[in-house]
């Protein structure tokens, strides 16, 4: 068990919000009982304010992240769909990937990491795509790509985009926005543990949603009936009560803040820290004018390296001496930089005048 508190600084899980330990600790209640029921609807409408969304079809799918991203793609995808994916990182990779299992004719653009999807590209890569996906807050990078423009000119495509570390930190706006299908996980900027993946359908995907995808779990057809259905509820399968509750109470901390004041922390910690990184002579590695707040990448040259030690000595020992997680680099930055979040309750000004003095100092040798 563990025995210390760490200040979770990593790409994710953050620090939860106190009231949601608080809250994973209820009685636990029958999957099917009104009071759960009820607490589930609740749930499903403070997603939707922070989604910025009136579609009906929000809910937490009971998985991660990684869970949603496959409800959003094995739902709307059939053998020889065009599947167009914006790829910047990792997780624009795992699209493909998820696209490509569902035997999808996967059209992949990519973008040298760092650098922000370019939409107009995204946009001419194909006359006429089922669909068009994108991550909208790149984890391995830092970056953020714009979304807008793709909802403006999609066509008939349907926009997807994973919103993993961006949902409750940085301004998705699912509607204005124009985007169809959307996903996230629970762990980042919303400040709840890992296990739950929120999600968001419009009307016009709805439509397309195909009659028998190929997961039987994460099918929409069987789902929707239960998360978001008036009156009798049907079984599909026991929603996993205690998480639900955790979310519950993490998106009323951010809609008691204020949403715009959630992601105005996020902001303005996150700036913090960029600018003390700098200031002490590191590089971000996000292009400007894209990097997102609440998860900097930066390099770590050899040379700022305490002799003998490699930056994963010295990440170690920030979690051993001072209980600071930061997450190393992906891709391009492996061995070579670190990815540092300021995310959901762990965005605040006191972490990182820690994380900057923990740094110096253990950089000082
Ligand atoms: N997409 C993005 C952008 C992510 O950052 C992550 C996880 O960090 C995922 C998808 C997958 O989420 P999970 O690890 O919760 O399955």
């Amino acid at each position: 068990m563990p025995t210390t508190d760490r200040v979770l600084m990593g790409p994710g899980p953050c620090n939860p919000y106190p009231e949601v330990f608080a809250a994973m600790g209820r009685p636990m209640l029958g999957h099917l009982d009104p009071e759960f029921i009820e607490l589930l609807d609740e749930t499903n409408e403070r997603l939707r304010a922070v989604f910025r969304t009136e579609n009906a079809l929000t809910f937490p799918v009971s998985g991660t992240g990684s869970a949603g991203m496959e409800a959003a793609v094995v739902n709307f995808v059939t053998p020889g769909d065009v599947v167009v994916v914006g790829v910047n990182g990792v997780f624009g990779g795992r699209l493909c990937d998820v696209a490509a299992r569902c035997g999808a004719e996967v059209v992949r653009v990519d973008f040298p990491w760092g650098t922000p999807v370019d939409p107009a590209q995204l946009l001419a890569a194909h006359p006429n795509p089922k669909l068009i996906a994108v991550v909208h807050a790149e984890t391995s990078t830092g970056v953020r790509s714009d979304i807008a423009q793709l909802g403006a000119e999609k066509g008939e495509a349907l926009l997807l985009i994973d919103c993993v570390t961006s949902l409750g930190g940085s301004g998705v706006a699912i509607d204005d926005w124009g985007v169809d299908i959307a996903y996230s996980g629970t762990q980042k900027c919303l400040g709840v543990p890992p296990g739950l993946a929120p999600l968001t359908v419009s009307e016009r995907a709805i439509e397309t949603i195909v009659p028998t995808p190929q997961s039987w779990y994460l099918d929409l057809n069987m789902i929707a009936g239960y998360v978001t259905g008036s009156g009798a509820r049907a079984y599909h399968h026991t929603a996993p009560i205690s998480m639900i509750y955790g979310l519950h109470a993490g998106l009323g901390a951010v809609l008691d803040e204020g949403l715009e004041e959630a992601e105005a922390r996020h902001e303005r910690c996150g700036r913090l820290l960029q600018a003390g990184l700098e200031k002490l002579g590191l590089e971000l590695f996000a292009q400007e004018g894209h990097r997102l707040a609440q998860l900097t990448t930066v390099k770590v040259p050899a040379e700022r390296l305490p002799t003998g030690m490699s930056e994963g000595d010295v990440r170690a020992v920030l979690l051993s001496r001072y209980g600071l997680e930061l997450g190393g680099g992906l891709g391009e930055l492996a061995g070579k930089g670190w990815r540092i979040g300021c995310m959901g309750h762990t965005a605040r000004e006191r972490n990182v005048s820690f994380v900057l003095g923990a740094i110096e100092e253990t950089l000082a040798g």
